[in-house]
């Protein structure tokens, strides 16, 4: 594929993959335009962890001091029952930053003002950043991408990057249908920002299991607020995806007689002003690029919230396609390509889930549930802790960053 030495590059999406490949193209001089659908940087989301591949990306990113001054004083998770009393305790440091809370934590939304903030200052008059617009329509021939959007006038460039999270529109234009690459999971997420209840005990992340259903509370940065993450074992239902109304009132239902803190959560999801609801969905794109688009992140390969590797894949694909492109800008199909090549085997141990699938790890019943628990103490016990620790992150932590 021959290009100018000088590509112009579109990224969709100002997520973290997004703003990701755009800052480190822009450190390499490439001139980069990103469209984000949101009219503004998105905030929400909760605690993401770096740990192995993810933070060594984050480390030859330069965002390690960044991050630094942001990160959550969060020491581990606990479960409790529904009085709130502690059965079982996951402490970051027993587990050596390798278990459910890694030694560097931070929410989704400050990860993204990091990235912002690292692109305002990379930019040198490459940057074209454009809020409230997304690609209508991808036309590619042998020179280039002629794309037409919702609002901006149409234009041209060499290479389309697709970091437009799990229903990404790129990937419909120019892979195929959603149906093609996304397999529903059988449940619902959701997160968002509430008041701490009053004992919640600081720093840990407490988890609540009732039958079909979990409810998490995790610090916040500002210890007067926390995040809510609750998770659903429910069939896949078209209905509820633009229908906030109708993905409360699932939650509502879920969590009915969970106790706890389960009022409090529910009281407040009714006024928070980041709520995020998403099926839990699992992606797999087996080639990451078609011509002269290229999938990153969510787009291109997804486990659901659950993987708690969202991130990772995230900042790692953004870190090894645009090492790829500097490297050869004159032959982005080269790049493509080794791109796809490093950061597939990767990919392949990025999508478990925790108990292999939502039903193992969201039993609908009763008893189901009370073994869940048991089989929860057992894990954190201290003998099992080697084997619970492989059986969580290990693999993912295994895979050693190319250098480039
Ligand atoms: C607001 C928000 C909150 C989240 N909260 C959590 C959380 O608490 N826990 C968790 O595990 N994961 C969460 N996620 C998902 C998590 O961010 C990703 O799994 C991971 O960081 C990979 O990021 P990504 O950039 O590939 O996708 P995303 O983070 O989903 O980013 C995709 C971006 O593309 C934009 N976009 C979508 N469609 C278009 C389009 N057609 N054109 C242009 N732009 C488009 C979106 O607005 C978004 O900014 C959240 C995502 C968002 C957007």
């Amino acid at each position: 594929m021959s290009t100018s030495s000088s590509p112009h590059v579109l990224v969709a999406g100002g997520g973290i993959a997004g703003n990701a490949v755009a800052l480190q193209l822009l450190r390499n001089g490439i001139r980069t335009t990103v469209v984000e659908r949101a009219t503004a940087p998105r905030p929400g989301g909760q605690a993401v962890d770096l740990r192995g591949p993810s933070k060594a990306a984050a480390e030859r990113m330069d965002l390690l001091d960044a991050i630094a001054q942001y990160q959550l004083d969060e020491r581990g998770m606990s479960y409790v029952d529904g009085d709130g009393a502690i059965y079982a305790r996951m402490a970051m440091a027993d587990f050596d930053g390798r278990g459910a809370v890694a030694d560097i934590e931070i929410t989704r939304g400050d990860l993204n003002q990091v990235l912002l903030d690292a692109v305002a200052a990379a930019d040198a008059g490459h940057l074209d950043y454009r809020y409230g617009d997304r690609i209508e329509r991808i036309d590619q021939d042998g020179t280039g991408v002629e794309v037409t959007f919702t609002a901006g006038p149409n234009a041209r460039f060499d290479l389309v990057i697709g970091a437009d999270g799990v229903h990404s529109a790129t990937r419909a234009l120019a892979f195929g249908p959603e149906s093609e690459f996304a397999t529903p999971l059988g449940g619902y997420g959701a997160f968002f920002t509430m008041p701490s209840p009053a004992d919640i005990e600081p720093g840990w992340f407490a988890m609540r299991m009732v039958p079909g259903a979990m409810m998490g509370i995790r610090p916040d940065r500002n210890p007067a607020t926390s995040k809510a993450i609750l998770t659903v074992r429910a069939a896949p239902d078209p209905a509820l995806r633009r229908d906030p109304d109708a993905q409360r009132a699932l939650i509502r239902t879920a969590f009915a007689d969970a106790g706890w803190h389960a009022p409090a959560v529910l009281a407040a999801m009714e006024s928070t002003t980041d709520f995020y609801f998403d099926e839990l969905i699992r992606v797999d794109v087996p080639a990451l690029s078609r011509g002269r688009v290229t999938l990153i992140g969510d787009a291109c390969s997804c486990g659901s919230p659950l993987s708690g590797m969202g991130t990772a894949t995230a900042l790692v694909g953004a870190y090894l396609l645009a090492a790829e492109i500097a490297a050869t800008p004159g032959d982005l199909g080269g790049a493509q390509q080794r791109y796809q090549d490093a950061i597939m085997p990767f990919l392949a141990t990025t999508k478990d889930i925790p108990g292999g699938s939502v039903a193992m790890m969201l039993p609908n019943t009763r008893l189901m549930t009370a073994l869940a628990r048991l089989n929860v103490r057992i894990m954190m016990s201290r003998p099992m802790r080697p084997l619970t620790k492989r059986i969580y992150f290990g693999h993912t932590d295994d895979f050693a960053l190319p250098e480039c």
